[in-house]
């Protein structure tokens, strides 16, 4: 048969974890695809998905910053991917025609199910630091899974403002300056930011007022304990990281492309850990 073909588009795309994971999958289960990175020019990602249609590549995934242009060019849009505002994988049709997805949320939700077993998002409110593209998919995710109230504090308060708007009933918006009362009986804290990831840069947050029994979880994964995880830890809160969303959405991208799961016996946490932290020498 046909070599099949998938990737991930991204600019820029060096540093994507991605070809890692899904080729180390593709090698252990022992089918005939290739997993390849893809970089357009930022203003060039809707002619490089045109010329793509009805041709050899099967799906994409799809990261910063063509999340939102992905959802554009598609004819057919996931109920998921229509309320995150974007896409994060694409599937090339036989007729020629897109379908768009995002599995983000089911990374996100997986993620917590790993790393704090019991966590419950239909339990009470949540709090989403952010208003970019990745904080309007988490707040959809848990619009998805019945979180009964979701609390977008950010920086620029307009933007957070709308994604309230976007999504409706259940979200409000919160300055950053609120961010204690918006932890006032949150279940979990998601940092959907992308500040902080140096120490000396991070969101100073008011973490000590958020509940005891909190999950505090950072999309960011470089590094993979980023400081406000640490400071989390320090507070004795449960954390989730952002590589296992990463890996957890991986999952069913690598399901979209292939027709199958990705084969367990393969440890691409252990591997991409590899990748972000080195052993010193
Ligand atoms: P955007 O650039 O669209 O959003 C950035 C957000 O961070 C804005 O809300 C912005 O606030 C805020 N921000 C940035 N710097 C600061 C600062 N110094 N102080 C306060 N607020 C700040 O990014 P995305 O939404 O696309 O992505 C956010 C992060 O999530 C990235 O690190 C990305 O890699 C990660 N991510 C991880 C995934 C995973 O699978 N683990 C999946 C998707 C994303 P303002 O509006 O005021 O400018």
């Amino acid at each position: 048969g046909k070599t099949a073909v998938a990737g991930v588009a991204g600019h820029p795309i060096a540093h994507s974890l991605s070809p890692l994971i899904h080729n180390a999958w593709i090698a252990a289960a022992g089918i005939d695809a290739v997993y390849v990175p893809f970089s357009p020019l930022p203003d060039a990602f809707q002619r490089f998905a045109e010329g793509l249609r009805g041709g050899s590549v099967r799906g994409l995934n799809v990261t910063l910053p063509f999340k939102e242009a992905a959802l554009a060019v598609a004819e057919e849009v996931s109920e998921r991917a229509d309320l995150a505002g974007a896409a994060n994988l694409l599937i090339f049709n036989d007729d020629g025609t897109i379908t768009a997805d995002n599995v983000d949320g089911l990374g996100l939700m997986a993620a917590f199910a790993q790393q704090a077993p019991g966590f419950d998002a239909a339990s009470g409110p949540v709090v989403v630091i952010g208003a970019g593209g990745a904080a309007r998919g988490a707040a959809a995710a848990f619009v998805q899974a019945g979180s009964p109230e979701i609390r977008i504090v950010n920086r620029t308060l307009a933007r957070a403002e709308m994604i309230a708007g976007a999504l409706g009933k259940p979200v409000s918006a919160y300055p950053l300056d609120q961010a204690a009362a918006a932890f006032h009986g949150a279940v979990a804290v998601v940092n959907a930011t992308s500040a902080g990831v140096a120490s000396e840069d991070a969101l100073d947050l008011p973490l000590e007022a958020t509940p005891e029994h909190a999950v505090l979880m950072d999309m960011t994964y470089r590094p993979l304990v980023t400081p406000y995880l640490a400071r989390g830890r320090g507070l004795r809160r449960r954390t989730v990281d952002g590589l296992a969303m990463l890996i957890l959405q991986a999952g069913p991208s690598f399901e979209s492309f292939f027709g199958r799961t990705p084969p367990p016996e393969v440890d691409v946490r252990a591997m991409c850990e590899q990748v972000l932290a080195p052993p010193a020498t």
